[in-house]
């Protein structure tokens, strides 16, 4: 059994090898066909035949036409400039014949100053654009208030000044619709449309050599555990002496993956279409001949290591029915909720909803783009959007009420899927000492702060995009501040930087719930109702206690359960997600996980006990109606 492990771990480690390598095969080329592909999928002369013949001009004058690059990183270091070129070719193009050009410029220049007196009027127009009334309207339209019978210039240049810029700003709105902005999804697009070589040639033998090998090796190493740990009993042996779960060189090098994998997939994603090229037949069972974005690399990704590291749960958790049923629940929803369906509802011109997904955790729910996308998707869509309010305001704390934040962050939610299943050999790594319960309150609930201005703002701004669009002003201003601003700033803090890359990336260092504990601000809406409203509790058998601390260790919110058990005390902590582990581990049965009366009484004040040899005794709080006789 030994050497099957060992044999899986060889494997494993080779198709890791070969997905880390994968990003270095293949080069990177520009060709009319490839750009064709990209930008023009229609057969009649359309906006693609425009983009793609500015683009191949462009490219061709900056030599780069079916030149080869060895390296992503050389080839995107191009795209800046070809992206501009191409964009000024376009404007260029529209302003011939939609804008003013430099020579009309300088005709209504010419003809407008007699004598160093600026005599600008509509028979100047007329005079320049003799034939051209669309040119004649435009000029009219946007410089009338420059004629003489309006305003008198001092000097010329005053008056060229003028012109410049308002033909400027004529010039400036032209062909915007065609051109490629230079931000990451457009740079995803071109440099993976750009790869050429064996990765995107044999992308069938790269899956089964990464996803395949990873995968084959796991099971391999993690299979035999059902009869190299013995009988009953979760073991946790030696957990503190292995490089890979005490934050030793293993755990860096974990953390080293998670971190870059998580920088280059919000910020850099160009620089993985090989990973994204090898999952493109996966993609092409939804659509066909589809290519897989980096989302869809995500998604697969994630599902394939919480089903891996889920079988891991059902090997080491097998004994304990709670632990069997819920990692069951959670890849279940993981992979019908948030992957599949994901993929399908599009398939129908439905939203692209993960219909589990609950606000604050959904922060875009009341974008602009996202209430527009569901109320023009007919009456589904606007039920799939009212579906994601009555989720969040009346499904969430009705639950939370009956069973605890345990339902969502233990049962349902994709990062606590992820963070009981990968993450579940760093859950001892969890901080408890009480600075760390400290910034947790400061953190989780500025996020939530956070979270609710932000909704704010953007809800703001759909409501006048969506009910109100022909309102006066700014759309997006309220109190001076721009809610686009709000949205930007808090999906790259919260939703990229603390959500993936501290949330995810940080488990072999802070433990697999630093998300959930310090920043999900939907945690701490739940954790709020489940500290004050709700019958969940964990209890504990106090006389039953040794002290051996496995609760504490293994809790991953950092909770130190061992201290409520001493007492005796009911645990009531809005952070506790329920997960179950501190009852799994506890070697005398003496916590359990309830749902009982919601009076503060029996939830929160139940009197301290301390059990010695003299059995029972109460010492500190006296049960109120015990006190009144
Ligand atoms: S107290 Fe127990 S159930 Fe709650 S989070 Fe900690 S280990 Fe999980
Ligand atoms: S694991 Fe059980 S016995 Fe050990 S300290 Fe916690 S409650 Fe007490």
């Amino acid at each position: 059994m030994k050497s099957i492990r060992n044999i899986g771990l060889v494997l494993f480690l080779v198709g890791f090898s070969i997905f880390i390598a994968s990003l270095f095969i293949g080069k990177y080329s520009i060709s009319e066909e490839r750009l064709i592909t990209l930008y023009d999928s229609t057969e009649e002369i359309d906006k693609g035949d425009t983009i793609v013949a500015s683009l191949t001009k462009a490219a061709a004058e900056m030599g780069l036409i079916d030149k080869e690059f060895a390296s992503q990183f050389t080839f995107s270091s191009k795209l800046t400039e070809l992206f501009k070129k191409s964009n000024e070719f376009i404007a260029n193009q529209f302003i011939v014949s939609d804008g003013i050009t430099e020579e009309e410029k300088e005709d209504l220049i010419q003809i407008s100053i007699e004598s160093s007196r600026v005599v600008y009027s509509e028979s100047s127009v007329s005079v320049v654009f003799p034939e051209n009334k669309k040119k004649q309207k435009l000029v009219i339209d946007n410089t009338s208030w420059m004629f003489l019978e309006n305003k008198e210039y001092e000097t010329a240049a005053d008056f060229k000044n003028d012109l410049g810029n308002k033909v400027n700003e004529i010039n400036g709105k032209l062909g915007q619709e065609y051109f490629i902005w230079d931000n990451k999804y457009s740079r995803f697009d071109f440099v993976k449309a750009s790869l050429i070589g064996p990765v995107s040639d044999r992308k069938g033998l790269f899956l089964l050599l990464t996803f395949g090998l990873c995968i084959i090796g796991s099971l391999m190493h993690i299979l035999p555990g059902v009869v190299l740990m013995g009988g009953p009993g979760i073991k946790n042996d030696g957990i503190y002496h292995d490089a890979s779960t005490n934050r030793g060189w293993i755990g860096i090098l974990a953390f080293g993956f998670l971190f870059f994998f998580y920088v280059l997939l919000y910020f850099y994603p160009w620089l993985i279409v090989n990973w994204t090229s090898i999952v493109d037949p996966i993609k092409g069972l939804f659509v066909e001949g589809a290519v897989a974005s980096q989302w869809f690399l995500y998604g697969l990704l994630y599902c394939v290591a919480m089903i891996v590291m889920g079988i891991r749960m059902f090997v080491k958790y097998r004994n304990n029915r709670y632990q069997i049923i819920r990692t069951c629940s959670v890849l279940f929803f993981q992979i019908v909720f948030a992957f599949l369906l994901v993929e399908i509802l599009p398939l129908f011109d439905l939203p692209a909803m993960d219909l589990k997904n609950a606000w604050p955790l959904d922060f875009d729910m009341f974008f602009d783009w996202n209430v527009k996308g569901h109320l023009d998707s007919g009456t589904v869509g606007i039920f799939m959007f009212v579906w994601g309010i009555v989720l969040s305001v009346i499904v969430i704390p009705v639950m939370v009420y009956f069973y605890g934040k345990r339902w969502y962050c233990s049962w349902v939610c994709g990062c606590g899927g992820l963070a009981e299943t990968l993450g579940d050999p760093y859950r001892q790594l969890s901080d408890k000492r009480l600075i760390a319960w400290k910034i947790e309150r400061w953190m989780i609930y500025s996020v939530l702060v956070f979270a609710i201005i932000m909704t704010a703002f953007t809800g703001y701004h759909s409501y006048n995009e969506v009910i109100n669009p022909n309102m006066a002003g700014s759309k997006d201003v309220l109190f001076g501040l721009s809610a686009y601003n709000i949205r930007e700033w808090y999906g790259f803090l919260i939703g990229s930087i603390f959500a993936g890359v501290i949330g995810t990336g940080f488990y072999p260092i802070l433990g697999n719930r630093a998300w959930c504990r310090f920043g999900c601000p939907l945690a701490a809406y739940m954790g709020l109702v489940q500290r004050f409203k709700s019958k969940f509790r964990i209890t504990t058998n106090g006389g039953q206690c040794i002290s051996c601390g496995n609760c504490s260790t293994y809790c991953e919110q950092g909770i130190d359960v061992r201290s409520y058990a001493q007492k005796g005390q009911n645990i009531v902590r809005a952070s506790c997600v329920g997960c179950g582990v501190c009852s799994a581990v506890c070697p005398r049965g003496v916590l359990k996980l309830e749902n009982g009366p919601n009076d503060n009484w029996s939830r929160v004040e139940e009197p301290v006990i301390i059990i010695g040899n003299d059995g029972m005794l109460e010492v500190s709080r006296i049960a109120p109606e015990v006190s009144e006789q």
